[in-house]
């Protein structure tokens, strides 16, 4: 699960790590009233999951509240590489003598958590990486030893962190890893790490990703998801607990098992059509499931036909076929629906489709001629 920068710092600042004081805000009048507590020169920066958000206008200094509040009327409501920007953060502005890049992520061919820091911060890092990959310097962590402080005096050392920032960067790089372990996460990355002109070294951005299999265990960062996802039909998905993901076509797909899901979008490219989304309603879906699944695909305004593609091994046929009837007569979907069913009862499933199913839902016997139909039907009513 991806955070946004002020969620980010947050955390940052619980694992006592600096950051500039800041508040985030919806509306330009919150912004302005922000910018007025938190007093001084403030900066006005969009939260959208996307870098260069400096590029492309996304983050504005403001000298006064009401300017502040200019800024964040200018930069709600913005698209950034197609992020829309629904809230901004409110922070401190900082005097930057010096930008620096710090970031641990997991190596997964190493097996192992790696630190890296540049003295080139607050620039694209890929960059860095592959041009001067000197000025890149690498660690990785013995997980049972830990990362210790002569560990990040050997990575300031080598990334050439100037005197005056090295206590500080030192301390950083230590609660950046306690942070990383005990929050789960997969990546925390501060680009830029600043040194201010009076000497103070601060987290100037945030980027965290926290495994979402751990969420479990950190019920704070599990309620920061609710801000985290804007896609209507996902918060959907994920308020039901299903899995769900948006693709760019106009074929629905909800199949049973990840495997099996994976190849139906396979077939409907193979005949000629674009997936709209898929939802993977799981090993032993039940009638219910079938409801959830069929609330979540319908709600997309893009699909312009769904295919469902069964296949009955724990799950059975004809369960899938009574809870997709249900489904129907509760959402009173109208669009083309294409249904394969094979496995466990299928007969049962098939006849109970044929029997009592509305015209707009067809059965075919094969998992190809399922998805040129259901193509083909999208095409027709497109
Ligand atoms: P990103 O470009 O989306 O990664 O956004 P960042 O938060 O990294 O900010 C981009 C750049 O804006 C930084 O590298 C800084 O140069 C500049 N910037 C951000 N906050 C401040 C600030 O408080 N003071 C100053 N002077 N510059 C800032
Ligand atoms: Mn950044």
């Amino acid at each position: 699960m991806d955070l946004f920068e002020y969620q980010g710092k947050q955390l940052f600042a619980t694992t006592g790590i600096p950051v500039p004081t800041g508040e985030v805000a919806d509306t330009p009048e919150k912004a302005r009233a922000a910018a007025e507590r938190i007093g001084g020169k403030v900066v006005v920066k969009a939260q959208v999951q996307v870098g260069g958000r400096g590029k492309a206008g996304g983050i504005q200094l403001a000298t006064t509240p009401d300017e502040a509040k200019a800024h964040a009327t200018n930069i709600l409501g913005m698209d950034i590489k197609g992020h829309v920007v629904e809230r901004v953060w409110i922070e401190a502005a900082s005097d930057i003598a010096k930008e620096y890049y710090a970031s641990i992520t997991f190596d997964r061919g190493a097996k192992r958590p790696l630190i890296m820091l540049s003295a080139e911060g607050g620039v694209d890092i890929e960059t860095v990486a592959a041009e001067t990959p000197e000025k890149l310097a690498r660690l990785h962590v013995d997980p049972l030893t830990g990362f210790q402080a002569h560990h990040a005096r050997w990575l300031a050392y080598h990334a050439n962190i100037d005197e005056e920032a090295i206590k500080g960067v030192v301390d950083i790089l230590q609660r950046l890893y306690t942070g990383f372990v005990q929050l789960d996460a997969m990546l925390m990355e501060i680009n830029p790490l600043i040194l201010t002109t009076d000497g103070r070294v601060i987290a100037l951005d945030a980027k965290v990703t926290i495994d979402a299999n751990a969420l479990y265990r950190h019920a704070d960062i599990a309620a920061m998801r609710e801000a985290t996802t804007q896609d209507p039909q996902e918060k959907m998905a994920q308020d039901r607990g299903v899995t769900y993901v948006k693709l760019d076509g106009d074929v629905g797909i909800l199949g049973n098992g990840a495997g099996l899901v994976m190849s139906t979008l396979d077939v409907v490219a193979l005949a000629g059509g674009k997936p709209a989304n898929f939802l993977d309603a799981g090993g032993g879906s039940k009638a219910d499931d079938v409801v959830t699944a069929l609330e979540v695909l319908l709600s997309d305004p893009k699909v312009k036909s769904l295919l469902v593609n069964i296949f009955g091994g724990i799950t059975r046929c004809d369960e899938v076929a009574e809870g997709l009837l249900t489904a129907l007569d509760r959402l009173g979907a109208t669009l083309p629906i294409v249904v394969r069913l094979d496995g466990t009862n299928e007969e049962e499933g098939r006849k109970i489709i044929a029997e009592r199913a509305p015209a707009n839902v067809v059965v075919e016997p094969t998992m190809l001629s399922a998805a040129r139909r259901a193509v083909a039907l999208a095409k027709e009513a497109a």
